[in-house]
């Protein structure tokens, strides 16, 4: 049974835009030891700005924002509504057929009879389409129709202001073993990590490499508890993995939401430090 001093708790947290789904989720808070995160809508703001538009001799920029914001626009992923966005134009969904998305990778479709394939690099070579890397800095979404490479997207995103103090705030409660992982890739990653203070991450990882490195790390977080804050984007399962799955209340999707043992309601990781300090406060009295 749940001590009654726990629901002091819950209303501590809850009035601070923290929802703690239980007593049991604020005992395992004030064990944390081992905080890891997601990047993009996590510590970044999952609001991509398109930088650049490189097209092959045979196509133009225009067509090529044109192609990849229709096979993109039935995906909710962050990259997905930039590009959209970024189009501007109506999207004719009549003229786009068998749409099929790969989490952590990209999208396909075939639109007006022309078969359009966009993602990261690995997606384009998975469909057995030459490709070479391009070195511009950034999330790159590359594209591909009936089989060639055609060009790609160069997009951006912006790291959260609260994200430097969120880091900061952790290693003041004693917490050190904070990482981030992403499927982003790794000039990317490297860039978020340095400006955060992040020294331990990864890169390039699918949803289910996302899982096998929190199950890695919760073999060795001896009695402390693993806490996992993504965005519910490619990371329920790990949301689901984690001792305590933490989902930004604003721009995650319901499912996140709902699958998340606590909620962070303006997306600031840093509401975490306060979430951790209630939780310790209560099992103080609780003991
Ligand atoms: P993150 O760990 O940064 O949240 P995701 O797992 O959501 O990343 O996606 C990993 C990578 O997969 C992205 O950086 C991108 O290269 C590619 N990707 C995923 N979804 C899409 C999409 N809808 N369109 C293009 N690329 C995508
Ligand atoms: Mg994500």
């Amino acid at each position: 049974s749940v001590p009654m001093t726990y629901f002091a708790g819950l209303g501590a947290s809850s009035k601070r835009g923290i929802l703690v789904k239980g007593g049991n989720y604020l005992e395992a808070l004030s064990k944390a030891g081992v905080l890891v995160f997601d990047k993009t809508g996590t510590l970044t703001k999952g609001n991509f700005k398109v930088d650049k538009i490189h097209a092959e001799k045979d196509i133009s920029k225009d067509e090529i924002l044109r192609l990849t914001a229709h096979v993109e626009s039935f995906s909710n992923h962050p990259i997905a509504v930039s590009i959209v966005n970024e189009y501007g134009k109506d999207i004719d969904k009549s003229i786009i057929k068998e749409y099929k998305e790969v989490k952590g990778k990209g999208v396909q479709a075939t639109i007006g009879g022309k078969k359009v394939i966009s993602g990261n690099l690995k997606f384009i070579k998975d469909n057995n389409i030459q490709v070479e890397e391009s070195k511009t800095p950034g999330t790159i979404v590359y594209t591909a129709i009936d089989g060639q490479f055609a060009g790609f997207i160069t997009i951006s995103d912006e790291i959260k202001e609260d994200s430097k103090k969120a880091i900061q705030g952790f290693s003041e409660l004693g917490i050190n073993n904070v990482v981030m992982l992403t499927g982003d890739r790794k000039i990317t990653a490297d860039a978020v990590a340095q400006k955060l203070g992040i020294t331990k991450y990864k890169y390039e990882l699918l949803p289910n490499h996302k899982v096998d490195e929190v199950e890695k790390l919760i073999e060795s977080k001896g009695d402390k508890s693993l806490v996992f804050v993504g965005d519910g984007i490619n990371d329920a399962p790990v949301l689901a993995r984690a001792d305590v799955g933490v989902a930004m209340g604003g721009v995650g999707s319901d499912a996140a939401i709902e699958a998340a043992d606590v909620v962070i309601m303006n997306d600031e990781p840093s509401k975490l430090i306060d979430g951790i300090k209630i939780a310790r406060k209560t099992k103080k009295i609780v003991n």
